[in-house]
């Protein structure tokens, strides 16, 4: 692989051979377009502006909760996708022009700090989800008590309160899909349950899920879920949205109270803000469809990951199918007859504790295959052990295949 010097590209730039690529989002889909890109050998200089110096994988962070996952194993630094050739900037991105195809960022390197700025000829967005709690009353007083397995600091934080609670009641809940990773909040419930039992306290515990959806996400496994709640003695609540956070208490929409000792709510989840400041999409990225993803009104702004609107659940599966189809796009603009293969389908694990409270956790397989109309949905309802170690297996791979390196 041709190893790009600074100079080489600034010659490449100036003489105007060479397109210039800014990806936002170091995450899987942007890594994925980046990847793809490289492969196809484009003749482009492939930049992907970042927030952190390294990536931190989800698949499997709510397994900190009970000690089955550890950080090292999900941490990547993009030091080994540079040797490619992709410039990796860190910093926060805070606004796009597409009119005049600039992006602006706060960051960079230690060095140059402050704002700046980068021109593209193509521009990819990949920036994932915010988590925005701001439709929900009380939420900034009371931040501090929402916990989930979303954010590491906070998952890190729900762990603590969740192995040394004497007695009480947990809530989880989950807001109104689409959000990232439909299973989370019925694996961080069951994992919970999981801990509790293994401290031998759950007895002394009431643990409450309620969902802002009719069923619990994603539904395919809605029926197999509910039937392992009851099973373990979790209460589910259906159809009801939080819409106010108190010191012990939430509310929902239809004025319910349920009090709490540990709250692990997972808040709305949209496209960062800079999108619909740019006039991008409102909640969600708007794109074509799902295999043209560019944005309506710009042939140049593509989107991918779960910040694109799409009508599938948001996961790494379609976030990384969607990011292919979007570098497809991009070669195909190019005059490159190069394509990744790719269609829409996936198969996912959702983790349902283990209800002895062993430290093992079993997971539940489940796919949904969106090339046939209907969408096919297939599931083994059987819990496993052997699903929980696939599951590893294939985000160490993920890991291995868009950070070039297992550790
Ligand atoms: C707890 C948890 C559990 C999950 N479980 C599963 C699962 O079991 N199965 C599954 O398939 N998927 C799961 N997922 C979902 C999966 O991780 C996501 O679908 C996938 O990472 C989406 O890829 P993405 O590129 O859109 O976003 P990300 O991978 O999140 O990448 C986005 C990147 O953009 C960066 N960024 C954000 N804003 C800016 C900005 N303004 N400027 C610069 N950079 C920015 C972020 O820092 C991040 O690095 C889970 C996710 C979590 C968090």
């Amino acid at each position: 692989m041709k190893v790009i010097t600074d100079q080489f590209l600034k010659t490449e730039i100036e003489m105007g051979c060479m397109k210039k690529v800014v990806i936002i989002g170091g995450g899987i889909a942007g890594m994925a377009v980046a990847k793809t890109l490289v492969d196809a050998k484009i003749n482009a200089e492939i930049t992907v502006i970042t927030q952190n110096p390294h990536y931190i994988s989800g698949p499997s962070r709510p397994l900190a909760l009970t000690n089955e996952q550890s950080l090292d194993r999900i941490v990547r630094g993009y030091e080994e996708v540079m040797r490619k050739g992709v410039r990796i900037i860190t910093g926060t991105v805070y606004s796009v022009d597409p009119d005049n195809r600039k992006v602006k960022y706060v960051g960079g390197h230690i060095s140059s700090g402050g704002t700046s700025e980068l021109a593209y000829d193509y521009l990819l967005l990949a920036p994932g989800v915010a988590l925005d709690g701001s439709g929900i009353m009380g939420y900034d007083k009371f931040r501090h008590n929402v916990l989930n397995v979303y954010d590491p600091g906070r998952v890190h934080l729900l762990k603590s309160k969740v192995w040394s609670a004497e007695r009480g009641t947990v809530v989880v809940y989950a807001p109104k899909a689409p959000y990232r990773c439909a299973p989370a909040p019925t694996e961080t419930a069951l994992l919970i349950d999981t801990v509790l039992r293994h401290r031998g306290v759950r007895n002394r515990f009431k643990i409450v899920h309620i969902d802002a959806n009719d069923k619990t996400q994603p539904p395919v496994i809605a029926d197999v879920v509910s039937q392992i709640y009851a099973k373990q003695g979790i209460e589910l609540v259906v159809n009801q949205e939080i819409v106010e956070i108190g010191e012990n208490e939430v509310v929902t929409k239809s004025g319910e109270r349920y009090r709490y000792d540990i709250l692990a709510l997972l808040e709305p989840n949209r496209a960062p803000k800079f999108i619909e400041e740019a006039g991008l999409g409102k909640t969600w990225i708007d794109v074509r469809s799902p295999q043209d993803l560019r944005h309506p009104k710009y042939d140049d702004v593509l989107a991918a990951g779960d910040a694109a609107g799409l009508p599938f659940p948001k996961n790494q599966e379609i976030a990384f199918e969607s990011a292919l189809f979007a570098a497809n796009k991009i070669l195909e603009m190019e005059g490159s007859s190069y394509r990744a293969s790719v269609q829409y389908a996936f198969v996912g694990w959702a983790y349902v504790g283990n209800p002895e409270g062993r430290l093992e956790s079993l997971s539940v397989r489940f796919g949904l295959d969106f090339t046939s109309q209907p969408p096919k949905p297939s599931k083994d309802p059987e819990p496993k052990r052997d699903y929980t170690l696939a599951k590893d297996n294939w985000e160490q791979n993920y890991l291995a295949t868009l950070f070039g390196y297992k550790p």
